[in-house]
């Protein structure tokens, strides 16, 4: 299957739907508690994430809205643009010197989400649970490729994007949620948020990343270890194996 066009640079907001995702068996049975190369998981499991994995497969609508805003002014912690405020600690150093910011939100739809309610409901827990991790999985799986996907055509245009970062994780307050929606709305692909800065559907990550030829992309080495663009002209370091992992 070939990457489908995406521009790093759009002002508009660009929509992509029927994105491949990979799910990895490793990654789905963490979120279960399991540890890789520890827990052996017993031939029952391995049928439940047969199962779960089928059903994720078959509800799955893995889609993306994407826009990029100029910076209009750069810190030691914080980047302006788009009239927004993110507050995000010590990402001068991290990014280095950006010329823009790419805002995207992506999802694996509300399917999932709720067949797991309707498996609760009926007390089909193991299952139940195996199917939010295999969503979880999924959309981990989505924005991995996103991230490699602009990754590649930054590249090919000159310019780097880096690492993707999300309210929520690496010191950045999750109520800054709110701005990077108004940087990027939700809705082009059904995602809301509320009030508490919670998304929904729930199996959706919202990220930004950094643009600029002087962007950091000193991390790329290990993103290009299991990046899911085999053929990259740019790629710094061999490819490992098949895998979402980092
Ligand atoms: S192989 Fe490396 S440089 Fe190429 S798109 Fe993937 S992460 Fe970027």
């Amino acid at each position: 299957m070939s990457a489908p066009a995406l521009s790093v640079r759009s002002s508009i907001p660009a929509v992509l739907a029927n994105l491949p995702v990979r799910i990895d068996r490793d990654e789905v049975l963490r979120y279960q508690g399991y540890k890789k190369g520890v827990d052996v998981p017993t031939a029952d499991v391995l049928t439940l994430f047969d199962e779960a994995l089928a059903l994720g497969e078959e509800l799955m609508a893995p889609r993306l809205v994407y826009r990029s805003v100029p910076v209009e002014a750069q810190s030691a912690d914080l980047i302006e643009a788009a009239g927004q405020y993110l507050h995000i600690p010590d990402i001068g150093r991290l990014w280095g010197g950006l010329a823009a910011v790419g805002a995207g939100i992506c999802t694996v739809g509300d399917a999932i989400e709720a067949r797991v309610g309707r498996l609760f409901a009926e007390r089909e827990l193991p299952l139940a649970v195996m199917l939010d991790s295999v969503g979880s999985a999924a959309v981990e799986s989505l924005a991995e490729y996103i991230n490699d996907l602009l990754c590649q055509a930054a590249l090919g245009e000159g310019i780097r994007v880096t690492n993707r970062i999300s309210p929520g994780y690496a010191g950045w307050d999750t109520a800054e949620q709110a701005a990077l929606f108004r940087i990027c709305p939700g809705s082009p692909i059904g995602v809301t948020l509320n009030d508490a800065c919670f998304m929904a559907p729930a199996k959706t990550i919202s990220f930004l990343v950094g643009i600029g030829p002087e962007a950091r992309v000193d991390h790329y080495f290990t993103q290009c270890r299991r990046c899911w663009m085999p053929h990259c002209a740019y790629r710094r370091t061999p490819l490992a194996a098949a895998t979402v992992h980092r």
